[in-house]
């Protein structure tokens, strides 16, 4: 057994954040609160070069080496909002080693691969992964409004030559819906289905919504956290026709829970649509007990529920990223029993080469004895149930 991780606070966290207003004066003098609110700004002033990125923060020489010595194999893209919370100083700061590149990208550890979900293998039509028996992983665009280093699908985010938002490619999947009646939930992701046009998002929405055996739709998003400008009244007024309708939140750090975010969830939420969140285990980022409490009583408090927890799928050069799964497992035990159970996800693996995702669980069972099960509670304490 390992270790007992009890919850407490870390004396030493520093929780950076800086006012936004503050970043948008100093570095936006001249752009107008309502255009800094304006998604579509947002998107047009995405922050796309080294020189752009210079402006905010002071780079190291691992970030500036990533930018002149190699081109990147996903895209570098920050929106302006989302950059206001890196830390300009620290290259080691949670948000910020998600969002700009590292020269150990380009080191290729054994076990990776570029699809290693094998998701193109379980792929009747290029938009769609149908891998288990009754729901299909929808691709609506390799589009990000920011983009992850570790992105489990690199291997097509601003790989423009695909072309897997063309309404042709989306004709094919609905299609294979349609024909499919054992499909029952579609999940919508990509790229970021929340990036395109409010009309997009209806059309695509509305065609689903005629098949007749889709009994829920659900859209896997980082929106609320790196653009919750998006999330505007009139996206909202779309959103609600389609219920039931899911919303599964991509989430990394507590930092990102923002007011900005925190008010885009609860735009969501008080439009009915059910909130979940997906977050990736990273090493030095958010792999220990108390940076993931707070990120999910954060996330609680924005009326999202903790879905799953993923360990970092092994794609090429995300070595840097990655924690043994024990990492996931003591994590689950130092919150199960400690906090509410509603704050507590699943620890899962994507099994390489296409199993899906598997949960895991620390072990409670402490054995067995003739007339009973010998159980562990949270605290270590041995209980027994009759057999
Ligand atoms: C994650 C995933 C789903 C949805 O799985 P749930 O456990 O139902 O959330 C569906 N299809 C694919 C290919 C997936 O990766």
């Amino acid at each position: 057994m390992p270790p007992l991780v009890y919850l407490q606070e870390k004396t030493n966290s520093k929780n950076f954040r800086k006012p936004i207003t503050n970043f948008r004066h100093r570095y936006y003098p001249d752009v107008t609160v309502s255009d800094w609110n304006d998604w579509q700004w947002q998107l047009r002033n995405r922050i796309c070069t080294l020189k752009e990125l210079e402006r905010f923060v002071q780079l190291s020489d691992d970030e500036r080496q990533a930018f002149t010595e190699h081109s990147h194999r996903i895209p570098f893209a920050i929106t302006p909002y989302y950059a206001s919370l890196l830390d300009p100083e620290n290259a080691d700061q949670p948000i910020r080693r998600t969002m700009v590149p590292s020269i150990k990208e380009y080191i290729k550890s054994k076990g990776e691969a570029e699809d290693p979900l094998g998701e193109e293998g379980h792929s009747p039509v290029q938009s769609l992964v149908h891998r288990y028996p009754d729901r299909v992983l929808f691709l609506s665009t390799n589009f990000c409004a920011s983009n992850c280093r570790y992105c489990t699908r690199s291997r097509m985010v601003g790989d423009h030559d695909k072309a897997i938002l063309s309404r042709e490619n989306w004709q094919q999947a609905i299609d294979y819906i349609a024909e499919h009646d054992e499909v029952r939930d579609v999940v919508i992701s990509g790229g970021d289905f929340l990036t395109l046009t409010d009309d997009s998002i209806n059309w695509l929405l509305a065609k689903l919504r005629t098949i007749p055996h889709l009994e829920i739709l659900r859209i896997g998003t980082k929106v609320p956290a790196v653009l919750p400008q998006r999330i505007t009244q009139g996206l909202l007024r779309i959103l609600r026709q389609y219920h039931p309708l899911f919303l599964s939140l991509h989430f990394t750090h507590p930092d990102e829970l923002t007011d900005e975010c925190v008010a885009a969830c609860n735009r969501l939420a008080d439009a009915g649509l059910p909130l979940g969140s997906q977050t990736v285990l990273l090493k030095g980022i958010n792999d220990d007990v108390d940076t993931q409490r707070r990120l999910y009583h954060g996330l609680l408090k924005a009326r999202v529920r903790p879905y799953y927890l993923y360990q970092c799928d092994p794609i090429i050069g995300s070595s840097h990223f990655r924690t043994d799964i024990e990492k996931g497992l003591e994590i689950t035990r130092g919150l199960r029993g400690f906090t509410s159970g509603y704050a507590i996800p699943t620890f899962v693996i994507d099994a390489p080469g296409g199993g899906g995702k598997i949960p895991l669980l620390p072990e409670y069972r402490a054995g067995e004895e003739t007339d009973s099960m010998l159980l562990r509670n949270y605290e270590d304490k041995t209980f027994r149930y009759p057999k």
